[in-house]
């Protein structure tokens, strides 16, 4: 099994591997975040994805509102063109 360097520090020895960017990492290099190590690169990259992740999170979220909100405007807008023709024909009637 071949001693693995540090990706930064050749002349380092790595304690393990970033789960991002899956290179060998020395402690200096390593950041422990939630329980996980990570490269300088791996951290940026996570924080890239979570940005990703809730940003798109919020349109979907904004999408699901806009359709929990189009549905009883259509209600109402049919309501309104029912009342409208109702009217209408009252109206005649009269
Ligand atoms: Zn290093």
């Amino acid at each position: 099994m071949e001693i693995k360097h540090c990706v930064n520090h050749p002349d380092r020895h790595a304690i393990g591997v970033c789960v991002i960017t899956k290179k060998p990492i020395c402690p200096e290099c390593s950041t422990k975040y939630e329980g996980v190590n990570y490269s300088r690169e791996g951290l940026e990259e996570l924080k890239r994805r979570r940005a990703q992740k809730t940003r798109s999170g919020i349109w979907s979220r904004a999408a699901n509102l806009a359709m929990v909100a189009q549905a009883p405007l259509s209600f109402y807008l049919l309501y309104l063109c029912y009342l409208y023709t109702f009217n209408a024909f009252t109206g005649l009637a009269k």
